[in-house]
Order: C-alpha cells, then sequence, then structure tokens
C-alpha cells in the first residue's frame, strides 16, 4: 500500500506539516461539537536538537485495531487505512489505543461530552495527504513501500556520492 514515508534528514522543523494537517482536518464529520482545538495527525518531535516528523505507519497488524475493545479501530480491507472514523460513533474514549500504539501517534481530543482517539486517516477525503502537500522540503513523501525503498537508496547513493566529492577535494 501506499503510505507516508519521512525523510528525517530533510526537515527543518518549520511545522508546515502539523498546520496543514489540523486545516485539513478541521471541518470533519467525525466530531460533534465546534472544533476549537483541532489536535493534529503528524507529530514533530525534537531528538537530539533535531525535527522528527511521527506519523502513523498504517501497519499490518495494528496493534491499535487490535487493543480497541469497542471495534472502532478499524484497518480497511482495500485502501490498508487505519482508522477509527469510519464509525466514530464506536469510540468511547478508553485510550487503549493509545496505549498500544508502539509509535505514540494518536491524539486525545475532547468532542462536546464524549472523548474520542484521533489519529491520520491519510487525507482519504481529500484526496492526497495535506502533511506531503505543505512540505515545503521534501522532507514527507507519500509512496508505495517499494517505491520507497528505491527512493532510499538513490538518497543513500547521492550522499555517498557528496561525501566522497569532499573528500577528493
Ligand atoms: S513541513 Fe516538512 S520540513 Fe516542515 S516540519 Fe514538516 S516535515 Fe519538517
Ligand atoms: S496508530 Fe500506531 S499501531 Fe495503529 S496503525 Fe498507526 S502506527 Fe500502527
Amino acid at each position: 500500500m501506499k503510505r507516508i514515508y519521512v525523510i528525517k534528514e530533510k526537515c527543518n522543523g518549520c511545522m508546515n506539516c502539523v498546520v496543514a494537517c489540523q486545516k485539513a482536518h478541521a471541518d470533519s464529520e467525525f466530531y460533534a461539537s465546534i472544533r476549537d482545538s483541532e489536535p493534529t495527525r503528524i507529530h514533530l518531535q525534537v531528538v537530539e536538537r533535531s525535527p522528527v516528523p511521527l506519523v502513523c505507519r498504517h501497519c499490518e497488524e495494528p496493534a491499535c485495531v487490535k487493543a480497541c475493545m469497542t471495534g472502532a479501530m478499524q484497518k480497511d480491507e482495500k485502501t490498508g487505512i487505519v482508522s477509527n472514523e469510519f464509525n466514530p460513533q464506536k469510540c468511547i474514549g478508553c485510550w487503549m489505543c493509545v496505549m498500544a500504539c508502539p509509535f505514540g501517534v494518536i491524539s486525545l481530543k475532547q468532542d462536546g461530552d464524549r472523548k474520542i482517539a484521533v489519529k491520520c486517516d491519510i487525507c482519504v477525503k481529500r484526496g492526497s495527504p495535506a502533511c506531503v502537500d505543505s512540505c515545503p522540503k521534501g522532507a514527507i513523501v507519500y509512496m508505495e513501500d517499494e517505491e520507497f525503498a528505491e527512493y532510499k537508496r538513490q538518497l543513500s547513493l547521492e550522499n555517498i556520492a557528496s561525501d566522497q566529492g569532499g573528500d577528493e577535494q
């Protein structure tokens, strides 16, 4: 399946992806209440002073889906997208998915008098992920798994070539 991949070396921490994500989901039908604090679904963490965007992997065997007691969190068989927005009425805000996800990419939201879990849905209604479209550095891409592996190989070769060029000077 196509997934959102991050090339952390390219990220400059500008937060465009975070803002674009919040904006893209601000009018989600998922919510019952006024959207005054839309949580981001992509998380910009800082590791050793460098920004690292973190986003859902839409895992083949998602721990969040296994942990969800109500069946709200599901993996769509056709698209591979993992989301609880296909049947939001089932989300009871128990945070089991938050505890189960090894990447910490599920956010929490108070929606009126209920609590819900909020996560990346690859902007399925928008057509393409807003974080990818908004990144000025090309640090987030949306690619097939093998396509991304090839892309990373090319980046690695370019780095090696530029290192060797530097050595010769
Ligand atoms: S938009 Fe791109 S460069 Fe900016 S913080 Fe997000 S990943 Fe990094
Ligand atoms: S939320 Fe976490 S466990 Fe669930 S699919 Fe995404 S990365 Fe995997």
